[in-house]
């Protein structure tokens, strides 16, 4: 593969980041007059009137063995999606390198890549949603800075095969990224394993999903300490604001818990699985290692809109290349996935 070196734009390599104040002065103890804080406290009597730790330490030194890496191997940011934009940032000269996509997957890739001026070339899933290997080969350039896979892929909700993940790996010498957003779910082994293998391979994840956390955007991704290092140099000082840190530090005691979630979730969606079986508007069920299903159900579009006349809200995925006809469905409680049951079956009377 080529050296991340030459990976990076030119103008990355030679940029000086802002040093903060934290940057020059890491130390926990301290008379601090150096970032012009607050020294009395802060009007709502938390703990914001300091500067968070612009690296997360504490976070990351928890973090990095339930990840089985080094804490200089992990960023972490404001969801995985200020990864995803850092990946751009870093390594695509606007107008000048491009990426490789595989719809259907997430639409932040194509967002990202847009805002920051990078062509998307876009190589279809097969019918089954895996990897087109050759396609994907095939469509490479000597501008192509990254290739972008997901899995469990959204919206289709299964796992890429990992001998295709290699294979492109192994042939390919600019970046991969696995996002991994859904990796709780599915029960396997994180591509994070590989790292030592291969400088060139980007593991996304996020405590959004399994972890229960949307609200508090946390994202991480996990690389070489070469690309973290990259990260670390071009992002906002203190992208993980105090509250996300301490909240960050408590949960990574309670993996146990998100455990049980997961377990639960997984149990639901067996149950909504069976189901819809039962319905025969729904005319195929997706297999999904994730914590959603997509279905192909009559009249998709329409279906949409009884349901929000219900105030039941799915994701309407029917317009979307190769998922024609398909609504893609969160797994909720018992509850909540008896009502959309429920509801579904009137519509289809
Ligand atoms: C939900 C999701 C994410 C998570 O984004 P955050 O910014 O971490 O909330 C990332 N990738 C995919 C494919 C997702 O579906």
């Amino acid at each position: 593969m080529r050296a991340i070196q030459d990976l990076l734009r030119p103008i990355i390599k030679s940029i000086k980041p802002y040093s903060s104040a934290r940057d020059e002065y890491s130390g926990v103890d301290g008379v601090f007059l150096d970032a012009n804080e607050n020294p009395i406290g802060s009007v709502t009597g938390g703990p914001f009137n300091r500067y968070p730790d612009p690296y997360q330490r504490e976070a990351k030194q928890k973090l990095a063995p339930l990840k089985g890496v080094k804490p200089e191997q992990i960023f972490l940011g404001n969801g995985s999606d200020e990864a995803i934009d850092l990946v751009f940032r870093a390594f695509c000269e606007p107008r000048v390198d491009n990426v490789i996509i595989l719809p259907p997957t997430y639409g932040m890739y194509r967002v990202c890549a847009d805002i920051n001026d990078v062509a998307v070339k876009e190589v279809s899933l097969t019918e089954d949603f895996q990897i087109d290997v050759d396609a994907v080969l095939a469509s490479i350039d000597e501008n192509t800075k990254a290739i972008w896979l997901c899995s469990p892929n959204n919206p289709t909700g299964n796992l890429l095969n990992e001998w295709d993940i290699l294979a492109i790996l192994n042939q390919f010498d600019g970046l991969v990224v696995v996002d991994e957003a859904y990796f709780d779910f599915a029960g396997v082994a994180s591509m994070a394993t590989k790292l030592d293998e291969f400088k060139n391979l980007i593991v996304l994840q996020t405590f959004s999903k399994a972890w229960g956390m949307a609200g508090l955007r946390i994202g991480m991704a996990i690389a070489d300490a070469e690309i973290i290092a990259v990260f670390n140099k071009i992002k906002y000082p203190y992208n993980l604001n105090t509250t996300t840190q301490l909240e960050l530090i408590k949960a990574l005691d309670k993996e146990p818990q998100k455990d049980l979630m997961v377990k639960e979730i997984l149990e639901q969606r067996n149950w909504l699985f069976s189901e819809f079986e039962k319905i025969t508007a729904i005319r195929k069920i997706y297999n999904s290692h994730s914590n959603s299903l997509l279905i192909i159900i009559d009249d998709a579009h329409e279906t949409y809109n009884k349901l929000i006349e219900k105030l039941v809200v799915v994701r309407d995925r029917s317009n979307v290349k190769l998922c024609e006809g398909c609504l893609r469905v969160t797994v909720g409680t018992r509850t909540e996935n008896e009502i959309l049951v429920a509801e579904i079956k009137k519509i289809h009377a």
